[in-house]
């Protein structure tokens, strides 16, 4: 097949159904079909009963991935045929999927009820566990997911501060609620970056750039801004700039605007504790989830004492109804999560060296494979990369500057369908995201990826997407 006339970026984006039902016809997915069809005919059960997948946004699955198991590095789909787990539940199950740690903790307490709605001891021993790792912080309250986490704390921000407005960054992420789901248009206003979210957010969400030019805008609208939201490493485009992180701390502090680091995907991945504690830049909140909780639902918002202060009961009920504001949820602090979440920490505290340096390791194989095919056999591919999250980009973009999902220099088509060619080669990475690895993608692992690479870059190339 001729792809240059058949399978071009524009169909991809504008007639996606003729796109894919095109790209069925190549090789490599009719073998994929024939060897996935329990999990196909899956799918589509799915779908004509009304279950509808909320882990992949907006993208279409040519061929689903609904997983029969997983365990270790792996994950097998309803036929059978297992797969290399690079995706690790986006990110939560640091010592691999169903980890003996975990399993053996979380086994053992499931006789002394799940959900008690009071508090308990787990989730006293794992709140104080994340409290000790990041120092700077004085208390904290854990809840369900980063999207709940990051939600308090610009409730919180704006509770301590009497101000309405946040203040996000571009090409940033921190869940699914409102305040978060904003766009900037090229010409500096902002639209909710979709249907469904309340259009006043456009008026109380600032976008700002990923640089310093955020600065003077923070200054001019101080007065009304309660909190600046960011991701210290941002998954979307890895790299750790110091000097704009100090800048953001030193203009937040001089206007009395919250600084609030969201290490939802960033804690705990690279060293025991927040991505840049080490680096001397505090924030005044910072937002935890993923891998804290071990694999299961969670998430946590820590701070200084004088904002948490302003959810907690101080024991004068009419004045608290009037100052203070709510951080809830039926499941918050549930045994089960706090349970798997202590353990993964507890672990990866006591064997930090092996767990931080085989997935360092992993990324070091990962991308240095990656590069190698680039520059022997000339695969357009951009690495960005901040320890140990690598995120491959293909095009001809730079690779110093973001390009956004339609970028002309962006090869989205052949980064969509990367996924089916990995996934022939026997490597599990969804559509258009990026690789975590974990404590069990060991060196043999990692070799069985990296030929899967190789054999998927070939396919790719041989059916014309590259
Ligand atoms: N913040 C960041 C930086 C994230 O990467 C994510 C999830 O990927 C979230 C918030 C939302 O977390 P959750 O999916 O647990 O709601």
């Amino acid at each position: 097949m001729d792809r240059m006339t058949e399978l071009t970026a524009e169909m991809f984006l504008e007639n996606t159904t003729e796109f894919l039902a095109r790209a069925r016809a190549l090789d490599c997915i009719q073998d994929l079909t024939a060897r996935q069809p329990k999990t196909i005919a899956a799918g589509a059960r799915r779908a004509s009963k009304g279950v509808f997948s909320n882990f992949v946004d907006g993208l279409p699955r040519m061929i689903p991935m609904i997983a029969g198991r997983a365990h270790g590095p792996f994950i097998a789909d309803l036929d059978g045929n297992e797969f290399v787990d690079l995706d690790s539940g986006r990110g939560v199950n640091f010592l691999g999927h169903s980890s003996e740690v975990v399993t053996g903790a979380v086994g053992s307490v499931l006789g002394n009820g799940f959900t008690v709605a009071a508090g308990n001891e787990v989730e006293t021993a794992l709140m104080s566990l994340l409290l000790d790792t990041v120092r700077w912080a004085e208390g904290g309250f854990l809840s369900n997911s980063g999207t709940e986490a990051t939600m308090h704390a610009l409730k919180l921000a704006r509770a301590f501060t009497g101000r309405p407005h946040v203040a996000v960054f571009e090409n940033s992420y921190h869940g699914h609620h409102n305040d978060v789901f904003v766009t900037r248009l090229p010409d500096g206003s902002t639209r909710p970056s979709m249907p469904g979210v309340a259009p006043s957010v456009a008026s109380s969400t600032t976008v700002l750039p990923y640089d310093e030019r955020a600065f003077e805008v923070i200054s001019a609208r101080a007065s009304d801004l309660a909190c600046v939201i960011v991701e210290p490493i941002r998954s979307s485009f890895p790299r750790f700039d110091r000097e704009f992180l100090v800048g953001l701390r030193q203009v937040t502090m001089e206007h009395g605007v919250v600084l609030a680091f969201d290490e939802t995907l960033s804690g705990f991945r690279f060293r025991f504790g927040g991505a840049v504690d080490e680096d001397g830049i505090t924030p005044d909140l910072a937002t935890f989830g993923k891998i804290i909780g071990g694999g299961l639902p969670i998430g946590a918002t820590l701070g200084r004492s004088e904002i948490m202060k302003m959810a907690v009961t101080s024991g004068e009920i009419q004045r608290d109804i009037q100052t203070r504001t709510h951080v809830l949820g039926t499941f918050c602090g549930n045994v089960v999560a706090c349970t798997a979440g202590l353990a993964q920490l507890e672990y990866l505290r006591n064997h930090q060296d092996e767990v931080y340096g085989t997935i360092g390791a992993a990324a070091d194989r990962f991308a240095g494979h990656l590069e190698r095919l680039r520059d022997e056999e000339g695969y357009p591919i951009v690495l960005r990369r901040y320890e140990s999250l690598v995120r491959p980009f293909f095009g001809a973009m730079s690779p110093d500057n973001f390009a956004a999902f339609g970028h002309p220099d962006r090869n989205v088509v052949a980064e969509y369908m990367w996924t089916y060619y990995l996934r022939a080669a026997g490597v599990h990475l969804p559509e258009l995201l990026y690789p975590f690895f974990t404590y069990a993608h060991t060196a043999d692992i990692m070799d069985a990826v990296c030929d899967a690479v190789t054999e998927s870059f070939a396919g790719l190339r041989k059916d014309g997407f590259w």
